[in-house]
This record gives structure tokens, C-alpha cells and sequence, in this order.
């Protein structure tokens, strides 16, 4: 087995009614004065934010509430809140959302306890932060697992560009998880949150490391499976708890670091999407399924055997070489994406349709720093590998 560092300090407070448990913890842990933060007004129509501003006025804290994060948030909504924050002299920032609303929270939580930084330069890694202010969320969407990661992104809307930032600094203090507060989803927000959580395992799962860590291996198989059976029973029947809860669950264990213990993570395909989510606002996890199929025929022979195991524990493909293996897989977890109507091409992207040579070649040059940065590890991508994958997905 790999050796490896494990720690995920989140505290984890999940089932019927864990909201409720935020003020009290909120207060307990010393918090007095905090930024709410919430999207686009999901947690307005379901009377969740009210519930809990009144839960935060009962435990006597004071508070400061900013919406309007959108999906893929953006770093001027961050400045903004910044500065209120910091007018408000807040002292923790509590996150009422999903990735887009967390992800913005961690960034608020940095630029708050680093106010001479702008919070652009930290992400592109020009200013390198040893602090931040502390931040939870309540979480009301299984799917980026922003909730127990370390890493958040954010997309520069002057520069086009997402980049996603990994820190121990990115450690949440607490997440209140409770599915029931998941029912209210979309189907379409369901499918691709349930194939973010997948991808995040799959990006885990194909690495350069050849050593086998077994128990690894089979929690990140258990997850995949989990997740395909929980999504199929949701997108029948929105309100079933325990699928909810199963999802929920798989999605911060998912990102939590917890499959990829002893490995390197590739995430070479979280990188290529981000590219089109940056320029087209396209939905996360559509540009992971809609690029996955195509970087997988792309580099599969380069362990062909990984991709077999994966489809014999994923899809019971026993017949055959590990090459035909690895093939069938790869095929069966596009037909699973598409089965859920998520897309398996930039085609079956709206805000993108089909793209030009020189498109592709701009923005692999964009995802690859004009080939001077390899992507991944499974086989590290150049400019050439970006073009060859969104070429293959251009249809
Ligand atoms: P999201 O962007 O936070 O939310 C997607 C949509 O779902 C929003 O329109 C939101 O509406 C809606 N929504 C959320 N909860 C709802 C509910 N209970 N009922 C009805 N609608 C609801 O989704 P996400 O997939 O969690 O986050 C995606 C972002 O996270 C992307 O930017 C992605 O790159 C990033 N990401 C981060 C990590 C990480 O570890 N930090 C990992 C993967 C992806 P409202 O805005 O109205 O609430
Ligand atoms: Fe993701």
C-alpha cells in the first residue's frame, strides 16, 4: 500500500433537520457576527434562508446575508462581498448553497482574513496565503463536494479563465448535510451532480500510481456504484430520502480526498472542462461527461488494465482481453451518461454546440499554458493531447 496523509478536519452534521444544528454550533464554536452567503434564489423559494436567520437570531448572532452567486461564481461577486464582510467586521462565513455558493464562501473566508491581497492573485498562486477566516456551509446540492474538499474554483470574468484552487485553507469547520433539503433540485441539476461526484472518483481512480491500494480501489468502485443506483432511483422519484442521503453522502466522501488515498489525482478532465465552462458557461459536470468518453479512448492504452478492473467492477465486463475490457467500460459509462441525459459530446452542450479548428486549438493552448503545463497524471496531456480530446468530443 501507498503511504499517505489523511485529514479532512470538516465536522459533519447530516440527516432530517441538520440545518437547524448551525446557530447553536455557530455560537459554540465562538462565531458572533456572520456572512451568509446564498445563489441565485433557490434558498429563498424553499424558505430555507429564513429558517435559518431565524435559528441565528434565537442563538443571538448577528449577521450580514448577500445572494445572487451564480453557477461557475465569479470573482467579482467575491471582491464585493469582501469588502462588505469586512465593513461588517464578520468572523465567519456560512455558506447556504452549493459548490458555486461554498466555492465563494472559501474565497470571501480568504479575502476577509488577507485584506491587502486581492483574491485573483491568490488564486493564480501569485500571493500565497497562510491564513483565512473560518466558514461552514449548509449544504443543499449533492454534487461538488465543495463541502468537505480543499480546493475551490472561481472564474475571472475579464480573463475568461476558471482555475481551481487546492489548500488546507479550503477546509470547511462544519457541514450540515440534511438530503431532504436536496428534494427541490431539477432533474437535470440531479444528473449532473450525481456525474460530478462519479467524475471526481474516476479522476481519483485513473492515476499514474501502479502500486495497488486495495481498499482504495474498492470504497472509489463501491462509490461509483452507489452513485449510479441512487441517481437512477432520484431521477424516478425526487423525494426518495435514502437515495438522497446515499447520494449526498458519496458526494463529499467523493471529494473529501478519501479515494485517492496514496495517489496522485489526475483531474486532467475537471481541467479541460473548466476551459469551456470559463468561455462558455456551460454547466460543470455536462463539460465533464460531455469530454470524459473522449479522453478515455484517448488514453486508455496507456493502462489498459486499469480501465479493465474498472469495467469488470463497474459494469461486470469479465470477456475478453484488457484491451476489449477497457473498451466495453468506456463505452457502458458513456451509454450510463447519456441515460441519465447527460451529455456524451460538445454537441449535446447548449451554450456550445459543435466548435472550429481554431476554437479547439485556442483553448487547449488557454487549458494547456500555451504547452508549457501538462495535464493530469494518468498520462499527462500536452496541447496536442487537448486538441486530439476536444477534437474526438466535437461532434
Ligand atoms: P451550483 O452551481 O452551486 O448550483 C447549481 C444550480 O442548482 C443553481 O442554479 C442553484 O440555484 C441550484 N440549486 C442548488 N440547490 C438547490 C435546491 N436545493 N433546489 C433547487 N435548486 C437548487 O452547483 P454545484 O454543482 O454544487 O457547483 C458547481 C460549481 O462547483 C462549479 O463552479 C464547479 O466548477 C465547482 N466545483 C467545485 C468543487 C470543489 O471542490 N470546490 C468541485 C467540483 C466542482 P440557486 O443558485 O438559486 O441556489
Ligand atoms: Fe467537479
Amino acid at each position: 500500500m501507498q503511504s499517505f496523509i489523511y485529514h479532512c478536519p470538516t465536522e459533519i452534521v447530516f440527516g432530517r433537520g441538520a440545518e437547524h444544528a448551525a446557530a447553536e454550533k455557530l455560537r459554540a464554536f465562538g462565531a458572533s457576527r456572520i456572512l451568509v452567503l446564498y445563489g441565485g434564489g433557490s434558498v429563498l423559494r424553499s424558505g430555507l434562508l429564513s429558517r435559518i436567520e431565524e435559528d441565528l437570531t434565537s442563538q443571538g448572532l448577528a449577521f450580514l446575508v448577500i445572494g445572487g452567486i451564480q453557477p461557475n461564481p465569479r470573482v467579482s461577486f467575491v471582491r464585493e462581498a469582501i469588502r462588505e464582510g469586512l465593513a461588517a467586521d464578520v468572523n465567519f462565513v456560512l455558506a447556504v448553497g452549493g459548490g458555486s455558493v461554498i466555492d465563494s464562501a472559501k474565497a470571501v473566508a480568504h479575502g476577509i482574513a488577507n485584506p491587502t491581497v486581492d483574491i485573483w492573485d491568490i488564486w493564480t498562486r501569485k500571493t500565497e496565503i497562510t491564513k483565512t477566516t473560518p466558514f461552514g456551509s449548509v449544504l443543499t446540492i449533492p454534487a461538488a463536494g465543495s463541502e468537505t474538499s480543499d480546493s475551490a474554483v472561481l472564474t475571472n470574468e475579464d480573463t475568461g479563465r476558471k482555475i481551481g484552487l487546492n489548500s488546507p485553507l479550503n477546509r470547511a469547520v462544519f457541514a450540515f448535510m440534511n438530503p431532504e433539503l436536496a428534494f427541490t433540485l431539477p432533474r437535470e441539476q440531479i444528473a449532473a451532480g450525481a456525474s460530478d461526484i462519479m467524475m471526481h472518483t474516476m479522476e481519483r481512480y485513473f492515476t499514474d500510481v501502479k502500486e495497488t491500494n486495495v481498499f482504495t480501489d474498492r470504497v472509489a468502485e463501491a462509490l461509483i456504484r452507489t452513485v449510479m443506483e441512487s441517481v437512477q432511483r432520484l431521477l424516478v422519484s425526487r423525494k426518495d430520502y435514502d437515495a438522497m442521503s446515499e447520494l449526498m453522502w458519496c458526494g463529499s466522501v467523493s471529494h473529501s480526498n478519501f479515494t485517492e488515498l496514496g495517489r496522485r489525482k489526475d483531474f486532467s478532465v475537471h481541467k479541460l472542462g473548466h476551459e469551456l465552462s470559463a468561455r462558455f458557461d456551460a454547466t460543470h459536470a455536462m463539460t465533464l461527461t460531455a469530454l470524459w468518453g473522449s479522453w478515455a479512448r484517448h488514453v486508455y492504452r496507456y493502462d489498459a488494465a486499469r480501465f479493465a478492473q474498472f469495467a469488470r467492477a463497474i459494469f461486470g465486463i469479465d470477456a475478453g482481453t484488457d484491451e476489449e475490457r477497457a473498451r466495453a467500460g468506456i463505452r457502458c459509462m458513456e451509454e450510463f451518461f447519456a441515460s441519465i441525459e447527460m451529455p456524451t459530446s460538445l454537441a449535446g452542450l447548449a451554450e456550445i454546440g459543435t466548435l472550429t479548428k481554431g476554437a479547439i486549438e485556442d483553448i487547449a493552448r488557454a487549458a494547456t499554458a500555451n504547452d508549457t503545463v501538462r495535464l493530469g497524471v494518468f498520462h499527462p496531456l500536452t496541447c496536442a493531447d487537448a486538441i486530439a480530446i476536444y477534437e474526438m468530443a466535437n461532434h
